[in-house]
């Protein structure tokens, strides 16, 4: 078994600077490289911030530089990948070194250099634009784009952007593969396939807008049929954090909040008629309690926009919803509130998108 004085595992610039160091200091360093020789700064073109190179140099150039240096001092360099290390546990014991699962070694000194890697979001694109436009170090490269548009990605997660709005018909997307990452084409892009229903993985994401109200098995949807009806995505998830606080992608409308919606909608249209004919059918479908001998409710004669929304608040009265229709409606912005219409950025919340989509002079608030 070889023995040696030095063992320093990595060829990148810590690497080198500790085979320079121990060189010099006459403990004879063997350097194993590992399959980058030279590290991360052969995979740059330009290193701007390096001192001692007033016009910057290429990353190849200087770690080749830097290797020069080492072997001028006595640095034996041999390619190879450590594949196992033993360190000893007593002070001024031999630690065991294995190379390529097969040569092992003793050292009296390991010097750990095998610095890291840079994560990448996987895009097909990207390998390309290395050092055109794409850097994986803010320290070295934001100098060169001051001044200039750049995106921050986070630690190399995959960014997925979903539309927002409203989705119809057969969806599409990434899928996930048995370990929870995304499917990948040969040439490592995020592949795009069909998607199917969570609840019921034999059912498209084919979400149709035209639903049945007289029909029980379209208006009443089991897990497996919530594709009927259009999904809303309100919002993208924010890539950099997650999927919100929220694992939930399809919201599901109680079948009063459907009805509301459609009265609404024809009401805006000037289908007055239609509109009056869903909330009666609300009304006339709620009973009262059995002591007043389970009476249906009474239907309504007209319809104006102040019943609408009164009576949409019999059926929607949570928080969440009233405070969009309160918006709609043109009841929320009252001097009392001390928010006017024109001072959208006095209102500290999300506008959500549905509310925008329906009401042209309701502008989204700063900042989101
Ligand atoms: C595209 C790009 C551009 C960059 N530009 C700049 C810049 O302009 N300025 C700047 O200051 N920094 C820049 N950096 C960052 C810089 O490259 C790193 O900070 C630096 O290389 C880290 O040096 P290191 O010696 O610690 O490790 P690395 O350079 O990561 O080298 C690690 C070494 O360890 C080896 N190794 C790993 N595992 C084993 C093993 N099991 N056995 C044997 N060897 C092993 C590898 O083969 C490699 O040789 C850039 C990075 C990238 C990716």
């Amino acid at each position: 078994m070889n023995k040696v004085k030095c063992l320093i595992i990595g060829s990148g610039p810590a690497g080198y600077t500790a085979a320079i160091y121990a060189a010099r200091a006459d403990l004879k360093p063997v350097m194993y490289t590992g399959l980058q020789m030279g590290g991360q700064l052969t995979t740059t073109t330009e290193v701007d911030n390096f001192p001692g190179y007033p016009n910057g140099t290429g990353g190849t150039a200087m770690m080749s530089d830097l290797q020069n240096q080492a072997e001028r001092f006595g640095t034996k360099i041999n390619f190879g990948m450590v594949t196992k290390v033993q360190l000893s546990d007593k002070f001024g014991g031999t630690h065991k070194i294995v190379i390529d699962e097969s040569k092992e070694i003793e050292a009296e000194t390991v010097i750990i250099s095998t610095g890291a890697t840079a994560k990448y979001l996987g895009l097909g694109s990207e390998q390309r634009l290395i050092g055109g436009g794409v850097s994986a170090c803010a320290t070295c490269d934001g100098f060169f784009y001051k001044g200039q548009n750049v995106i921050v990605t986070d630690t190399g997660k995959l960014l997925v952007h979903f539309n927002r709005g409203l989705q119809v018909g057969q969806q599409y997307g990434p899928t996930l593969d048995g370990e929870g990452g995304f499917n990948m084409t040969n040439d490592g892009r995020i592949a795009i396939s069909k998607l199917f229903m969570e609840k019921n993985v034999t059912t498209p994401m084919d979400y149709t807008p035209d639903l049945d109200f007289n029909n029980p098995v379209e208006a009443v949807f089991s897990q497996d049929q919530i594709n009927c009806g259009v999904l809303n995505f309100k919002w993208e998830f924010d890539p950099n954090y997650g999927n919100g606080n929220s694992a939930v992608d399809v919201p599901l409308y109680r079948l009063g909040g459907m009805y509301c919606m459609r009265a609404e909608a024809y009401f805006r249209k000037g289908d007055v008629a239609l509109a009056l004919a869903d909330i009666n059918k609300l009304r006339t479908n709620r009973t009262r309690e059995a002591l007043f001998g389970n009476a249906p409710g009474k239907p309504i004669l007209t319809l104006d926009e102040t019943t609408l929304y009164n009576e949409i608040g019999f059926e929607m009265y949570w928080e969440m919803y009233r405070r969009k229709q309160m918006i709609r409606f043109g009841t929320y912005d009252k001097a009392y509130t001390a928010k006017s219409e024109t001072s959208s950025y006095l209102r500290v919340y999300a506008i959500p998108q549905a509310t925008i989509d329906v009401t042209a002079q309701i502008t989204q608030n700063i900042g989101y």
